[in-house]
């Protein structure tokens, strides 16, 4: 099928069977500008139960918030049909399709699924941008990763225009590593939380996707630039030492210091069983949204950095309108994990 300059397609792409022996096809959404230019891919729910991205670009096409004047952006809402029929984030066959690329034609369910993709959108694509969230009964701050060695990676990550840039290569077989190693520079978006379309979350992802288009010379404008960068490469969660009921002392996208409370662990009748302190300056990355733990559990994931960005992050923070994207995002996101000050001595 040729979609000529300036036009826009729906395709199918043949992803697998069903059990019933039909054939399983996604929609894909292209649309091309008039004049020549790079292929930019933007898939969602390669882990089927994460949907923030299912509900971005639904909205990209809907709402078609940008002129594309030069080359062409496509469009996959769902990756994973079979887990997202299920609400799940993997295969009925319990594989990771975000483990399985470049796949084969030969292989598992999930392997056919990945190599579909790999020959059909990545091989024609310069760059692709994949959504995701944060695993299930967690929830992510908005966060780009990507691998910060490759340059023009680099800066087509930072065109993206999150506060926070994890930097990696990617697990092994994921769609961003895979993808970057054959010409076609990808960054992973994780934010927010599965099986939930969030405003802010949607938001973050359509200015992102219009800021790298900018930066690639497809739409017109300028990059919108976050309030301050936090790039890293190191990050840890936070795990609960006793059983028992959390109270939150923090949100996603706050920063702590040494020391910071992160939460209390109490009780079910309310008794302060221990305090979970951040042990080092930096970025509340993603939290659990699940307050009863077993000792071990995971609480909260920081991202460290050098203590001049900290520093600089500081600063952007008492400066942010509570209007600005950040602290809208921030709000709601300590809204869904209730938030509360730590109680004085
Ligand atoms: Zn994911």
């Amino acid at each position: 099928m040729r979609i000529a300059p300036g036009d826009n397609a729906e395709v199918r792409l043949t992803i697998s069977e069903s059990y019933s022996g039909m054939s399983l096809d996604i929609p894909v959404y292209v649309r091309r500008g008039t004049e020549p230019g790079p292929t930019v891919f933007v898939t969602a729910a390669v882990h089927g139960d994460e949907i923030n991205g299912v509900g971005s670009i639904r909205n990209l096409i809907t709402e078609q918030r940008f002129e594309l004047s030069a080359g062409a952006l496509v469009l996959v809402p769902v990756v994973n049909l079979l887990g997202f029929e299920r609400h799940s984030r993997y295969l009925p066959d319990r594989r990771d399709l975000n483990r399985c690329f470049p796949g084969s034609k030969s292989g598992s369910v999930a392997s056919r699924v990945a190599r579909a993709l790999m020959d059909a959108v990545v091989a024609r694509c310069d760059y692709g941008i994949d959504l995701h969230t944060a695993a299930v009964r967690r929830t992510n701050f908005p966060n780009i990763r990507a691998d910060m060695t490759h340059p023009k990676l680099a800066s087509f990550a930072r065109a993206f225009g999150t506060e926070l840039i994890v930097g990696s290569k990617g697990p092994q077989g994921s769609l961003r590593n895979v993808a970057t190693k054959r010409s076609c520079p990808t960054v992973a978006f994780e934010a927010g939380e599965t099986w939930k379309v969030e405003r802010t979350v949607v938001e973050y992802t359509l200015r992102g996707v219009r800021n790298c288009l900018v930066h690639l010379d497809m739409v017109a404008g300028r990059v919108e630039q976050p309030p301050y960068r936090f790039e890293t490469d190191t990050t840890t969660w936070i795990r609960a030492r006793h059983g028992g009921f959390l109270q939150f002392h923090v949100a996603p996208g706050d920063l702590v210091e040494r020391g910071t409370p992160i939460a209390t662990n109490t009780s079910l009748l309310g008794d302060e069983l221990s305090v979970v302190n951040s042990p080092r300056g930096g970025i509340v990355l993603g939290m659990t949204t699940m307050p009863s733990v077993s000792p071990g559990d995971p609480i909260c994931h920081l991202a460290f950095a050098k203590r001049g960005a900290l520093r600089k992050a500081e600063k952007a923070h008492q400066e942010m309108s509570d209007e600005s994207l950040h602290e809208r995002t921030r709000e709601d996101m300590a809204s869904g994990v209730l938030v509360s000050e730590v109680e004085a001595d």
